[in-house]
């Protein structure tokens, strides 16, 4: 039987975390009395610096922030060299699996090696501090040692989705002109050796289109398959990299150094590069790791199911977990493959304690059914976490009581790339949690959610969500534009972050996510979230996963148009020669429930089942691509999208019966 919701029950603390978490509620007081002196804390504390920082925060050129004024320190060293020197050189640092399930066990003091290898060979290709790296890799070791070397040697690198196109890489390149490229052979994806370094050649073939920064290419052997070389660019990794010299002096950079350069992931538009800097990043992302998942080194097992293309893999792959020094685990491909319960075996392999993903990934998981979790231990689970999308409180309700036992907390994380670390989440040991809230900003952390006029709403109420103080991790800025960077986050309230995205306060003052502002319908003069909606329609039994978008109407201004995936059962008895009167009938009962759980002013015009729904790489929903649809225009940029074929797909399946 599907579950039923639910959003009523909250949940607290198990006591025994409640009184051994690393967080414990004096880290609200400590921030609270002094947000400054309790950062500094944090990134004394947390880091190992060179030099010592003589100011915390100069926001006198305001938007322009600069964190730990006058420290310097090496990124590189912090994550890796510090934990060989104290004596956990053989912790190992990374559980690695490849998708056709070769394995790999990389100890803090491999990674040492293989990251000064890959610093001095970046060097022999003539890289400099501040030189821009380009990095286009699957999900490999090697991917985190690139990174690690360029942190090290103070280039800034410029990581792209191995998935996207050779004109999403060629346009990043240009953007960072960049003066190397890292990438592979190959990847596996889906029981498929997938081509990278063809991608490459495309990207920089034709001076005349671009790629004219890059000097040479840096290629590591995966897949073996067949590639194209061109002599005095390309050279490979196994040749300079694993040859070069596992001697190499760390030099310190200050602080407000730039680590690198992130696209956003494109759900709402063109992406932005986002620029982070060393020192308040580093604070913010091993902070954030520490406490929002009760880290102890010594003894978890973690593993966040990101990719390292997307800021959750920056963040909470390499930068936050190996600079807390923890064990961790890394998958390249996907969950299906070669069946659908390849997580759940390598949670039992390695005894996973913590599991970080994304609402996408719980609810495909919703999909297939929780028969395919019954046959493994999951038991060495002690805590969940949630990225990337509101999660509904269906999928936070399944996520916690078929992969955590219903033992386990869920910690609902809200950030974004441009705040490079979580900004408001639970904290396990403190919150008494509620399905489908991010609840509060962490200790440090001020956040606000302001009316059309830049007021404060009153518990119970919807509007903006804004950062209203600084913060260590916060972008530095867009790459190469900061008129984007003033216009886009601190013109629609002046002196405040606007985060993009609407969020309700509820009665206890808890955050909501509603999705993006730009999302938000106007519906008869009322104005409806998508991310309710969804939840609504996902609490249904029939449906795993929902879409919502508003597309223009005559009447009503805009009407809510809704996409659709059936759970596996529901899907069968619809899908049959002759089922159309069935399939009638759910999409009645789908639009009365949300009419029900809402109002009927939020009951859908539409409900279109559909196999697909159109996502980035790192997951999302793509909603302007379903408002194009819902509207019958030519779908807008799709360069970030996971999968080009869907929104073809959708459209062919609306051609048929509506
Ligand atoms: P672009 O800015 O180019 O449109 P993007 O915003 O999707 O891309 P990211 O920085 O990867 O790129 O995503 C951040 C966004 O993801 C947030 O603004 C928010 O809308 C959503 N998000 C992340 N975590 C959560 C969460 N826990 N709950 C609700 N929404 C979340
Ligand atoms: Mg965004």
């Amino acid at each position: 039987m599907p579950d039923e919701a639910t959003t009523q029950e909250t949940y607290p603390p198990p006591p025994d975390l409640a009184r051994d978490a690393v967080a414990q509620p004096e880290l609200y007081a400590r921030a609270d009395a002094d947000r400054l002196a309790f950062w500094a804390d944090q990134a004394r504390t947390l880091l190992d610096w060179e030099t010592d920082f003589t100011q915390t925060l100069d926001w006198d050129r305001a938007p322009f922030a600069r964190w730990f004024v006058g420290g310097r320190l090496n990124v590189a060293h912090n994550c890796v060299d510090r934990h060989v020197e104290a004596g956990n050189g053989d912790r190992v640092a990374i559980h690695w699996e490849g998708e056709p399930g070769d394995r790999r066990t990389i100890t803090y003091a491999d990674l040492a090696r293989d990251v000064r290898r890959c610093a001095n060979a970046l060097e022999g290709l003539g890289v400099k501090a501040g030189d821009r790296v380009a990095l286009y890799l699957p999900m490999i070791p090697e991917a985190v040692v690139a990174m690690l070397a360029c942190a090290r040697i103070g280039a800034p690198h410029s990581v792209v989705f191995g998935g996207f196109s050779a004109d999403a890489l060629r346009n990043r390149v240009d953007d960072a002109e960049a003066v190397v490229v890292v990438t592979a052979d190959g990847g596996y994806r889906r029981g498929a050796a997938a081509p990278l370094k063809a991608s490459v050649d495309e990207a920089l073939g034709d001076p005349a289109r671009g790629g004219r920064s890059v000097r040479s290419v840096l290629v590591v052997r995966r897949t073996g398959q067949d590639v194209a070389w061109t002599e005095g660019r390309d050279v490979w990794w196994h040749d300079v990299v694993d040859g070069a010299s596992e001697e190499h002096e760390a030099q310190a950079f200050d602080a407000e150094h730039p680590l690198y350069i992130l696209y956003t992931s494109g759900t709402t538009g063109k992406p932005k590069g986002i620029l982070h800097t060393s020192g308040g990043y580093l604070t913010g992302a091993a902070y954030t790791h520490r406490n929002v998942f009760d880290v102890r080194p010594e003894t978890d097992v973690y593993w966040c199911a990101a990719d390292i293309g997307w800021v959750t893999g920056h963040s909470y792959i390499v930068y936050g977990p190996l600079a807390n020094g923890v064990t961790q685990v890394m998958y390249e491909g996907t969950p299906d493959t070669p069946t659908r319960e390849r997580w759940w075996e390598v949670v039992e392999r390695y005894g996973v304690t913590l599991l970080y993903t994304a609402p996408t990934t719980v609810r495909t998981f919703m999909k297939w059914g929780a028969d395919l979790l019954s046959g493994h231990d999951l038991s060495s689970l002690r805590l969940l976490g949630s990225v990337g999308e509101p999660i509904n409180p269906e999928a936070w309700g399944w996520y916690r009581r078929h992969v955590g036992s219903d033992r386990t907390p869920v910690v609902d994380t809200w950030w974004q790339t441009e705040t490079g670390s979580i900004m408001i989440s639970p904290l396990p040991g403190i919150t008494t949690t509620k399905p489908g809230s991010a609840q509060r900003p962490l200790p440090g952390i001020s956040a606000a959610v302001l009316d059309d006029t830049g007021a404060p709403v009153a518990d119970g109420q919807a509007g903006y969500l804004v950062l209203t103080e600084p913060w260590p991790s916060m972008l530095r800025g867009i790459w190469g534009d900061d008129d984007r960077y003033v216009e886009t986050y601190w013109s629609r309230f002046p002196g405040r972050y606007f985060a993009g995205d609407g969020a309700r306060l509820d009665e206890d003052g808890d955050v909501w996510l509603l999705g993006r502002v730009d999302d938000v319908m106007n519906v008869s003069g009322h104005r409806l979230s998508t991310a309710e909606i969804e939840s609504a329609l996902v609490s249904h039994p029939s449906v795993a996963e929902a879409a919502v978008v508003g597309a223009a109407d005559d009447t009503t201004g805009q009407a809510v148009c809704a996409f659709v995936i059936l759970r596996a059962d529901a899907a069968r008895a619809v899908s049959g020669e002759g089922d159309e009167a069935d399939a009638a009938a759910l999409v009645k009962e789908l639009r009365d429930h949300v009419a029900r759980e809402i109002s009927p002013i939020a009951k859908p015009r539409q409900v279109l089942v559909v196999a697909e729904l159109p996502k980035t790489r790192s997951g999302k929903i793509m909603r302007r691509l379903l408002r194009d649809v819902a509207e019958g225009r030519e779908a807008g940029d799709v360069t970030t999208l996971a999968d080009s074929s869907v929104m073809g797909t959708i459209r062919a399946g609306l051609q048929g019966p509506a």
